[in-house]
Order: structure tokens, then C-alpha cells, then sequence
């Protein structure tokens, strides 16, 4: 278990099973979703998604330990008082956690945004410290080529563009609003980006799993208005290392928790 400043690895429960696989490790950092922080937004689309309130609910169920809530807030005050500071502070966690896979014998994986929706890959230089010198760099990635960077992301502008390499990026659909369910669906088809569909139950998405439809049989009258030809469902929950998940997939996720009472439209039956 790795426990930097911003990024730790080991405390989830779906990223400990892709560990098992043995070859990576996968660190996340967790910031105060939306406008939790009251000092701006980290998640652009989720007002559009309709995915806001369950995540500040379940936010707030990780506000039973005060604590750790307050701590998420603190992070993303410093991330809007000061980038420059920020970026720094994450250059030297991953620095860090990097070294410390090396030591492990395990590659390095890093979901950057684990409740938050952060455009890296604009907008966010940083340097790093080399026995050269220090060098500067137009993202995070570049910083660290030999990182593998992951996320689950509902700007779907972002598919649109030329990603470095290193980072492997995942639609997710929702369903709470049809005109971002249908713009979500669209970038897929155009792009060929990978999107994430959360299920009632598992039984519900196993059913879907390595079928030829993923929002319905079209024989029994289940067929989605927003209806989305992919021959592959591939099973999310199995690891949470997308960037693994074969190309031109749904990721099959369901329910857990308290979302098994979802409404919004995130869900989908
Ligand atoms: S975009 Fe993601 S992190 Fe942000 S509120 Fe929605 S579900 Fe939560």
C-alpha cells in the first residue's frame, strides 16, 4: 500500500482484485467531487450528466469519517488556490509512488481523477527534477511516460482528442439526461472510446456480458430509445485497469451500495 499526499494505492476494493493480476499497481486520488469544495468545479458535465447528487450522496457517506471528507476538500482548495503548487505536489506523490513500484517489482498505474472529472491532458503543465536539471512538461503524462494514467470521464470532448499514449480514457453513460445520453453515444460511435455502462444488478449486467446488445433485446421490446450497437459487453468489475479492456467495448459495471436505488437515470435496467 502506497499513501503519498494527493494519490494512494491499496483502498479500493476493485483496484486491490486488478492488482492480483501482479503485474500493476494502481493509485487513485480522490478530490471533493463538482462544487464540493466551494471554490470551483472539478466535474464539468455533471450537472449535464445528472450524475451530481449521487456522487455528493455517496460523498457524504464518506463524510461519516469526517475526516476523510475534509481531507478531500483540503486537496481540491489547493488545487484551485494554486496549480502551479499542486501540480508540484502531484509531480513528487508519483515520483514517489513510482519508486516505490520499482522497489515492489510492480508497474505503476495512476487514476488521477477517482471523483473528480479534471481535464489533465489541457491546461496543466508541470516540471520535474532530473539530475540534469529540471525539465518542463506539457502534462503530467509526458512528465512520466513510464506511468500508466486511467479514467473514467463524462466530458466527452475529450475523446475527440489526440491522448498521450499513457492515458487510457472511458466514456461513462448515463442516462439522466437523453440529450448527454445521446451525445455520449455518438462520441463512442465516432471515436471508438470505450464507454462504461453502469447495471441494476449483476444479474442484469451478466446478462448483457459477451451478448450482441448491450441496452436491450430488441425480441422482448427492451430496446433503449438511446440504443447503442456494440457486439462486445466486457466484465468492469472483474479489474478496474480499463486501459487492459480490449477497444470499441461497453465496460459492464453494476450497482452496489446505496446506487442500487439510483433514479436518476445513471442506472440502467
Ligand atoms: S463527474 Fe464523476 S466524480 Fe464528478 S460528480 Fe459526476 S460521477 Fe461524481
Amino acid at each position: 500500500m502506497y499513501k503519498g499526499t494527493l494519490i494512494r494505492s491499496g483502498g479500493n476494493a476493485k483496484t486491490i482484485k486488478g492488482d492480483k493480476f501482479g503485474q500493476y499497481e494502481t493509485a487513485i486520488m480522490y478530490l471533493a467531487p463538482a462544487e464540493q469544495s466551494l471554490m470551483g468545479n472539478v466535474c464539468p458535465m455533471a450537472k449535464q450528466a445528472g450524475c451530481e447528487k449521487a456522487c455528493l450522496f455517496k460523498a457524504g457517506r464518506a463524510g461519516m469519517f469526517n475526516s476523510i471528507i475534509q481531507a478531500r476538500i483540503a486537496k481540491t482548495q489547493r488545487y484551485f488556490r494554486d496549480r502551479a503548487a499542486f501540480m508540484a505536489e502531484l509531480v513528487k506523490d508519483i515520483e514517489r509512488f513510482r519508486n516505490y513500484c520499482i522497489r515492489k517489482g510492480v508497474e505503476p498505474a495512476v487514476r488521477l481523477n477517482g471523483t473528480s472529472d479534471i481535464q489533465w491532458e489541457i491546461g496543466h503543465p508541470c516540471e520535474r527534477k532530473f539530475v540534469s536539471g529540471v525539465h518542463k512538461f506539457a502534462s503530467i503524462f509526458e512528465a512520466f511516460p513510464d506511468v500508466q494514467f486511467y479514467d473514467y470521464t463524462k466530458v466527452y470532448k475529450r475523446a475527440y482528442r489526440q491522448l498521450p499514449s499513457n492515458y487510457s480514457l472511458t466514456l461513462s453513460y448515463s442516462e439522466a439526461n437523453p440529450t448527454y445520453a445521446a451525445a455520449v453515444i455518438k462520441t463512442a460511435c465516432e471515436t471508438g472510446m470505450n464507454m462504461a455502462v453502469v447495471y441494476r444488478s449483476k444479474a442484469v449486467r451478466d446478462n448483457m456480458l459477451y451478448s450482441g446488445d448491450a441496452f436491450g433485446d430488441a425480441s422482448n421490446g427492451v430496446v433503449s430509445t438511446t440504443r447503442i450497437i456494440r457486439p462486445v459487453v466486457v466484465d468492469g468489475d472483474e479489474t478496474d485497469m480499463r486501459f487492459t479492456d480490449p477497444r470499441g467495448v461497453i465496460v459492464g459495471l453494476y450497482t452496489k451500495g446505496p446506487a442500487k436505488k439510483d433514479t436518476t437515470g445513471f442506472v440502467i435496467d
